[in-house]
């Protein structure tokens, strides 16, 4: 038997009045999240993938929307109907308009390339910028050298050499897009794709212009400076806007992506915009209290430690930490932990007044013959040490 069927507008989350741009808007939501592109091998997302795009094969078409709310699923049962005993029939539904520009953005150009007119934006380029810690924390400069691409001046970006010009494509007549039909895991699907011959141009170039080799473009080292703000984190990016690819038709540049990689600090750990280091206190500041010397992302800070202090006591400078990105005057915390250092090396007059100080603070150094005493040492009790020990 067949599984019991989802209401078409509960799969698409809408109510029944909902317009016809609602219904897409719903669907292209879904189809975005359960894609199989996006879950390779997730079963589950693919047929809620397959179960939306039914909803919205139905719905979206106003007739077969009638159909479906006279009738319910019903309505496209048995012979008279176009649901098969194989699946259901797609053959009609224009899917191209969604995953165009669902899956354009996402894979990177794709979508400059398969249109043939009008001015379009250039594709974006992304690179990376090593920096230190406190560069991340207050901001810095950097300058960057790569390669990009210019529209080629002996030819003005065409491609063909001076005094000819590029013919239409014969393969795709100048669209730039070829129309495949294909048989996918929900149906028959149409895809448009950009045509293999004139890679979405929609022109061939017989007579290639020699400085560009027929490309169009010409490539050269460029410089380009780079304001990285304060609080930036490791793996953000900074945009600059226009330093991409050239445009297509007179389009603006594609942008230029700079993600920031942040060196590790020896001493200071970053979380958010707080930041966390450790600092040694001897145990005669511990116990009796004294001033320390602090490092902070702003130079070295005194601070006053109580006595009595336990070791891993945690302290806050407020505002201490990474400025925020949005507001540079506001500031995360700077966390210090305190730790108590157990000296190594130790003089000879130190060691000697060490046992004095512990025969006056609870003699610990004599602790366990002292625990000892009055029992009899038995074989028992012996054996045991030894296995302790061991
Ligand atoms: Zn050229
Ligand atoms: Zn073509």
């Amino acid at each position: 038997m067949a599984e019991q069927k989802r209401d078409y507008y509960e799969v698409l989350g809408v109510d029944r009045n909902a317009s016809e741009e609602d219904i897409k808007k719903a669907y292209r939501k879904l189809a975005k999240k359960y894609h199989p592109d996006v879950n390779p091998g997730d079963k589950e997302a693919e047929k809620k993938f397959k179960e939306a795009s039914e909803a919205y094969a139905v719905l979206s078409d106003s007739e077969k929307r009638r159909q479906y709310d006279q009738f319910g699923h019903s309505a496209f049962d048995g012979t008279g109907g176009f649901g098969g005993a194989g699946g259901f029939d797609f053959s009609g539904t224009d899917f191209g308009d969604i995953f165009g520009d669902l899956f354009g953005d996402m894979f990177g150009g794709g979508r400059s390339r398969t249109s043939r007119s009008g001015p379009m934006k250039g594709s974006n380029i992304r690179t990376s910028v090593r920096i230190s810690f406190k560069e991340a924390v207050f901001g810095c400069e950097k300058t960057l050298t790569l390669n990009l691409k210019d529209p080629c001046p002996t030819c003005n970006g065409t491609g063909a050499k001076p005094g000819t010009s590029p013919k239409i494509c014969p393969k795709c007549q100048g669209k730039g897009q070829v129309v495949y039909t294909q048989q996918s895991f929900f149906g028959t699907v149409k895809n448009v794709q950009a045509c293999p011959q004139c890679n979405g141009s929609g022109k061939v170039i017989e007579d290639k212009c020699t400085t560009c080799g027929g490309s169009g473009y010409t490539s050269s080292r460029k410089t380009i400076k780079v304001t990285i703000p304060a609080g930036i984190d490791n793996g953000q990016s900074v945009r600059i806007r226009e330093k991409g690819e050239p445009g297509i038709n007179g389009g603006p540049r594609g942008d230029l992506l700079v993600e920031v990689i942040v060196a590790q600090d020896p001493k200071f750990y970053r979380q958010e915009y707080d930041i966390y280091s450790t600092v040694g206190i001897s145990y005669a500041v511990a116990a009796l209290g004294g001033t320390v010397v602090i490092d902070t992302v702003d130079g070295q800070v005194l601070y006053d430690v109580k006595a009595g202090t336990q070791t891993d006591t945690r302290v806050r400078l407020k505002g201490k930490g990474v400025p925020t990105l949005q507001n540079k005057q506001i500031r995360g915390d700077h966390y210090i932990t305190l730790v108590i250092e157990t000296p190594s090396k130790l003089s000879k007059e130190a060691k000697e007044l060490l046992k004095q100080f512990d025969a006056l603070t609870g003699d610990s150094l004599n602790a366990a013959q002292k625990a000892g005493e009055g029992k009899e040492e038995t074989n028992e009790t012996r054996g045991k040490h030894w296995k302790f020990r061991k």
